[in-house]
């Protein structure tokens, strides 16, 4: 039975996502959506196109959401790759620039990195963090191996400034550096995107999930220079023609048209976010700073599942990693959301 199955099946170790329960019973704070819906425009978009040309393929080079990404980031049209949510883009790059290679990141970051490096043969080089889950800078500047950087880091929430990161890129111009910006538009700092001109050795790596309020969609996209997005196209049309359907080419293309709005909610989100903060920590909470739209937490006295079974027993879910004990991940929600996250938080912390 088992010659059925190929060498690589056996290794693998499938990515867990958040749970996706839907009912609406819970409060869903747990896999960092936006909690507010996408523009009316951007609706509008997606209702216009669902007539009878669906029976058509989607445009598979997205000719028009790549050139409103190329103005939006003031880059060439060839430094634009579209792709079927992020997630879709990482792969590719992973099958792209790392296979049978090494390939270095932090050890509590995007746990997605390590399972694609299973599924393409990537020897990972994990590199450890201080006690506070902080990235080891001295480490990261001493490795020559191609880097992945969540920035800000999931899900510790961490920032690493862009001048850092262009040390890095400066240091060893044949070093790839992949930068994983999937939070970055809740930041202060800005994109490394605005660096793809200066270093040919960096991959920026953006999504419409987030703050785009699409995760639904599934559309994400990379900057970088013309070999590197050549690269990824090749992966790509060896891989499937039309991966991003026509109603997500339209949501983003209408989304980009939208910033104000999502400019707007993405900074409700973050003043949220510090409120919140603020408000654990004050209740005792350890909270890490975060330039991201969610908190890592950690409540003393309480080990991470037992703080996830807490709040999912009261209608709120988060996530909890089982190789991460003392910390859970909070995703920011409404102001309404985030009070009563807070009720019981304060709950558990008198007890
Ligand atoms: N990168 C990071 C750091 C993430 O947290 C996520 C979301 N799980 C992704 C990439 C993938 O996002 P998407 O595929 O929705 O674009």
């Amino acid at each position: 039975m088992n010659s059925m199955f190929s060498d690589v099946l056996n290794r693998l170790q499938p990515y867990t996502p958040g749970e996706q329960l839907n009912d609406k019973r819970y409060i869903k704070l747990n896999t960092n959506e936006n909690p507010y819906p996408p523009s009316k425009n951007t609706l509008d978009a997606i209702r216009a196109n669902t007539g009878e040309s669906l029976r058509l393929y989607p445009d598979p080079s997205c000719k028009e959401l790549t050139a409103a990404l190329a103005e939006k980031h003031s880059v060439g049209l060839d430094m634009i790759f579209v792709s079927n949510g992020s997630d879709e883009l990482l792969a590719f790059a992973f099958n792209a620039f790392f296979a049978q290679k090494t390939v270095s990141f932090p050890k509590i970051t995007y746990s997605f990195y390590p399972v694609y490096c299973k599924l393409y043969d990537v020897a990972a080089d994990i590199m450890d963090m201080d006690e506070d889950y902080s990235i080891d800078k001295e480490a990261m500047s001493r490795n020559s191996n191609p880097l992945i950087i969540a920035n800000p880091n999931a899900p510790t929430g961490e920032l690493l400034s862009d001048t850092y990161i262009c040390s890095l890129l400066e240091k060893n111009k044949e070093r790839l550096i992949l930068v994983d910006e999937a939070y970055m538009d809740f930041a202060e700092q800005k994109s490394m995107a605005d660096y793809v001109n200066k270093y040919e050795n960096l991959l920026v790596v953006r999504t419409f999930s987030k703050s785009y309020c699409l995760a639904g969609m599934r559309i994400g996209y990379a900057i970088g220079n013309k070999m590197l997005i050549n690269a990824l196209n090749t992966i790509k049309n060896c891989f499937n023609s039309y991966p991003i359907d026509t109603l997500a080419q339209k949501s983003a293309l209408a989304a980009i048209k939208d910033q104000k709005y999502y400019d707007n909610i993405n900074k409700k989100v973050k003043a949220t976010r510090d409120k919140t903060a603020s408000a654990l920590r004050e209740i005792g909470c350890n909270v890490l700073p975060s330039q991201s739209n969610f908190l890592f937490v950690k409540f003393p006295g309480f080990d991470s599942y037992t703080i996830y079974t807490k709040f999912k027993d009261l209608g709120i879910l988060i996530r909890q990693w089982d190789y991460i004990h003392d910390y859970v991940r909070i995703s920011v929600g409404t102001d309404s959301d985030m009070d009563t996250l807070f009720l019981i938080a304060k709950e558990i912390m008198q007890k």
